[in-house]
């Protein structure tokens, strides 16, 4: 993880400009704008510039995957984004999913611009599952969106993971905010924070961008789908055609082969789209305090799903599938089970 803004600007002083990064960045595709490009924000940067490009980046960290260079460029820009005293007090909220649940039900009695944003996409939400067994073996990770906003997810997980594991559910947040808006310290305490409560214990994580997230802080955890396939543990046949949309940070470090793998033992048919780790328009907290380009950013989104002519989602991370269900019936693979 990056140490210090002397050492990040020399990772973005190895950027060559040569743009290979352009055409996968979903804030450049939408605006055509350099400003609104990997190149530029880096570029911003070195020469020490103010640039709304930084605020408009959606981390999600596609241009990395493109570049021939090796420009580290989330572990290096993170460094110079600042979370302002709003973005700071939403990641708090996340932190503690019972807060969350709280502070959703404030703001669904509320008509200021970021409670009609989050009720655009946030249409239901419970309070978390509290669930420990007795000498609990493994821990499970719904994240904190799922906690709130997709508890039947986190039950059905839970009652097939307690087939074969004694569990716990630990509702709480990696940090993926906090860092991806600059609040790399607290980020980088929050991982401490799970190092301890994940110690001796097998942890699953059910949002895809927080297993990613985590492992990239040193953390020892699965994604669920990788989990159930590792373990080789029992499915249910399914007949059902899909489309599999690849959360940006899982696609980073490899996890969506696994859910695409769950999918094919359980008889699931796979209709791909085209880009599937194409940005969903989500983008953490970006739909709430970048509305106009989230919006069409999902529109895209939008577009490249409904060219399969498949109603059904599979999403394996949380704020994904809120974007998602825009534009179709949205699934985790734990809602098959
Ligand atoms: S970040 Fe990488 S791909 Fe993008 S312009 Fe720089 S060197 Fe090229
Ligand atoms: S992280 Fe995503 S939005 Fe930001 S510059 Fe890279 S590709 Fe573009």
């Amino acid at each position: 993880m990056g140490v210090g803004l002397e050492l990040d600007k020399l990772e973005l002083d190895k950027c060559v400009h040569c743009g290979f990064c352009l055409e996968v960045c979903p804030t450049y595709v939408i605006t055509r704008s350099e400003v609104h490009s990997p190149r530029g924000r880096i570029l911003a940067v070195r020469l020490g510039v103010k640039s709304e490009g930084l605020e408009t980046c959606v981390f999600c960290r596609r241009c990395e995957a493109a570049c021939p260079s090796g420009v580290e460029y989330g572990k290096a820009i993170s460094s110079y984004r600042r979370a302002d005293a709003t973005k700071k007090l939403a990641h708090r909220i996340l932190e503690n999913p019972g807060l969350l649940y709280a502070s959703l039900k404030v703001y669904s009695r509320s008509s200021s611009p970021i409670a009609l944003r989050i009720k655009e996409f946030v249409k239901s939400y419970q309070p978390p599952l509290q669930y420990k067994d007795e000498n609990a073996e493994l821990l499970l990770f719904p994240g904190c969106l799922n906690s709130v906003v997709y508890r039947s997810t986190v039950e059905k997980a839970t009652n097939y993971l307690r087939r074969f594991y004694k569990v716990e559910v630990y509702n709480g947040c990696c940090g993926l905010p906090h860092y991806a808006e600059g609040e790399k310290e607290r980020a980088l305490k929050i991982a401490e924070k799970l190092r301890e409560a994940f110690k001796g214990k097998v942890v699953v994580s059910l949002s895809s961008n927080c297993t990613a997230h985590m492992r990239e802080m040193g953390l020892d955890v699965f994604d669920f789908a990788e989990f159930v396939v590792k373990k080789n543990l029992p499915l249910p046949q399914r007949e059902i055609t899909v489309t599999v949309h690849d959360p940006c940070h899982a696609s980073l470090v490899g996890l969506n082969k696994y859910t695409r793998e769950m999918l094919k033992r359980m008889g699931a048919k796979i209709v791909e789209m085209e880009d599937p780790s194409f940005e969903c328009g989500a983008g953490g907290t970006y739909f709430i305090f970048n509305p106009e380009l989230s919006r069409r950013i999902a529109e895209e989104k939008g577009r490249k799903v409904k060219a399969t002519g498949v109603e059904n989602i599979i999403s394996t991370n949380q704020a994904c599938s809120l974007a998602l269900s825009l534009h179709g019936k949205v699934f985790h693979v734990a809602d098959l089970l």
